[in-house]
């Protein structure tokens, strides 16, 4: 599917990154570094995740708000439907939309007491994110993005029941699917190829994750259903006390998957930055993408003091 042209020569793929809200004043630093240094590469968005529980409700709301008043960035605010009332979850739509938010990543959540935990919907809630979906579009004419999971979701039977779920959130509403991360770009191409079969014809853009700590990582993509592939466990693994080395080959494999993607015609990339911009830029630097310093930008960081 390559056209021939380098990741270099082709038209700017679009970027979007997303952040957690910050709990602590040194997290809070970080994250607006982390916001100054990626708005040079101009993302057509950024994102905030949304607390299992609603548990950053508040930082969440506070952090949306800054990005849009402080940068020139347009932000999106994850929004979960989880333990909570459909009264409750419109009291936090209003709160977004009265700080300017246009665009939700609206999520089903998983239950307060962690990933695996049996979900059980709300009684007087949204059953899942489909309803969300279209409960957001009742209310406002938002710009509605949602999951897809292309190793499958852990709670789903399979891929197929994932996929009419992905197609439930598009019939309610949904203009964007925003991948779990994965590692081996096959997983990608065969989930799309089932996606686009069963109708679905929204972008499904791919979540990459730039690895900063493999043990988390592990951990993690265990809990969610993503593999992490015994390649990148080798590569990495015996680079524990390596800081800046294990970052350099990080990087190196980022932007392999990411140019890996563009030659199968994606042009649109969703970030997990983790809260830092280091290894993120240096994937980006890698593929091409081109800074625009921007000298009328707002800084968030300056902002910030
Ligand atoms: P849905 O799309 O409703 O369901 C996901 C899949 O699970 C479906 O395909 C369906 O087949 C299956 N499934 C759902 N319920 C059942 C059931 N009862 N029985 C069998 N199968 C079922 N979580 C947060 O708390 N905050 C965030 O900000 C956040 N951001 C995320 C951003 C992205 C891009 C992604 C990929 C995930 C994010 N999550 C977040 C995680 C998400 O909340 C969990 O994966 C959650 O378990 C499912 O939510 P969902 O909206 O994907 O669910």
């Amino acid at each position: 599917m390559t056209n021939g042209l380098t990741a270099r020569q082709r038209s700017a793929p679009t970027l979007s990154f997303e952040f957690f809200p910050p709990r602590t004043e040194e997290a809070e630093r970080q994250i607006w570094e982390t916001i100054d240094a990626l708005t040079a590469y101009a993302p057509s968005f950024v994102s905030v995740t949304y607390g299992a529980g609603g548990s950053t409700r508040a930082p969440t709301l506070a952090t949306v708000a800054r990005i849009i008043s402080d940068t020139p960035l347009s932000a999106a605010a994850h929004l979960t439907c989880v333990g909570a009332t459909k009264e409750d979850v419109h009291a936090v739509i209003d709160e977004f939309r009265a700080v300017g938010v246009r665009h939700f990543v609206a999520l089903r959540g998983d239950p307060a007491s962690g990933i695996g935990a049996a979900y059980r919907p709300h009684p007087g809630g949204y059953a899942n994110a489909a309803e969300l979906v279209a409960g957001l579009r009742a209310i406002g004419d938002f710009e509605v993005s949602v999951s897809a999971y292309p190793e499958k979701h852990p709670e789903s039977f399979d891929v197929a029941a994932d996929i009419d779920m992905l197609k439930r959130k598009v019939d309610a509403g949904a203009t964007r699917a925003l991948t779990q991360f994965f590692f081996d770009n096959v997983h990608y191409e065969r989930y799309l190829e089932r996606v686009r079969a069963a109708g679905i014809g929204i972008p499904v853009v791919p979540g990459i994750l730039p690895v900063h700590h493999l043990a988390q990582v592990q951990k993690f993509a265990g809990l969610c259903g993503a593999t992490v592939p015994q390649w990148l466990a080798d590569r990495l693994g015996p680079l524990d006390g390596q800081p800046d080395e294990r970052a350099r080959v990080a990087a190196e494999l980022a932007a392999r998957q990411v140019e890996g993607l563009i030659a199968l015609g994606v042009d649109e990339f969703h970030f997990y930055t983790m809260n830092r911009s280091a290894l993120v830029a240096s994937v980006l630097d890698q593929v091409g993408f081109e800074r625009r310093e921007n000298t009328a930008r707002k800084t968030a960081a300056g902002a910030a003091a």
